[in-house]
């Protein structure tokens, strides 16, 4: 039976947001920050899946225990689904939002608004030590404004407009964003997966 899991990222806001929704499930979850012999994972799949089965995957041997990683980004149609798997180095290897929105919308400038279709996209793999592995998948369409909007959230958020609501990412509080997010529909199969192998 699953009892514990290693979250393998060293992002706060990732491993709150998922403390959250496995609350009421009896599964210690333990950070990277406890591994830090394990080092940094090169992402190097040709997919999200495949970066987030690669994480996991090492993690879990390095560990010895169920491990848990994910993988997500922005594709946007115009450019055929660039950045993608580069989302966070589309700028160069910085990893500074402001720079990789910025590039976003120069390469976006000549591109007409009912072109600006986009999706964020995020995989999410779990492995366990058995050899047992999963890979679940989360999207959310939107398109690319043409100036930053909002203050909150992350990333490529003030450009990610969600017409149904009438804003962007960043205009939207965490549970608002949860509920539409690819990390959020991702997040709740993981959490579906788990639970069955709690056996609940
Ligand atoms: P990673 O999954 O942490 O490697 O994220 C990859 C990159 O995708 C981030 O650095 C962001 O640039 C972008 N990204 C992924 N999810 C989001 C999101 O929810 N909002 C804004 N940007 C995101």
């Amino acid at each position: 039976m699953l009892t514990e899991l290693v979250l393998a990222s060293g992002n706060k806001g990732k491993i709150a947001e998922f403390q959250r929704l496995l609350e009421g499930l009896d599964i210690q979850v333990h950070s990277m920050k406890e591994y830090p012999e394990i080092g940094e994972i090169v992402e190097d799949g040709a997919t999200f899946a495949e970066n987030a089965l690669k994480k996991a995957r090492t993690v879990c041997q390095a560990t010895g225990k169920p491990a848990l990683a994910d993988d997500s980004g922005l594709m946007v149609d115009a450019l055929d689904g660039a950045p993608g798997i580069y989302s966070a180095r589309f700028a160069g290897e910085q990893h500074n939002d402001a720079d990789n929105n910025a590039k976003l919308l120069k390469l976006l400038e000549s591109v007409p608004d009912e072109k600006r279709t986009a999706q964020f996209f995020c995989a999410i793999a779990i492995a366990l030590p058995d050899g047992r592995q999963y890979t679940v998948e989360g999207t959310c369409p939107g398109t690319i404004l043409r100036e930053l909007k909002g203050e909150g959230g992350f990333g490529y958020d003030p450009l990610f407009y969600v017409a149904e609501l009438g804003k962007t990412f960043a205009e939207l509080s965490m549970e608002e964003k949860n509920r539409i997010s690819h990390r959020g529909h991702a997040n709740r199969k993981a959490v579906e997966i788990l639970r069955q192998l709690r056996g609940e």
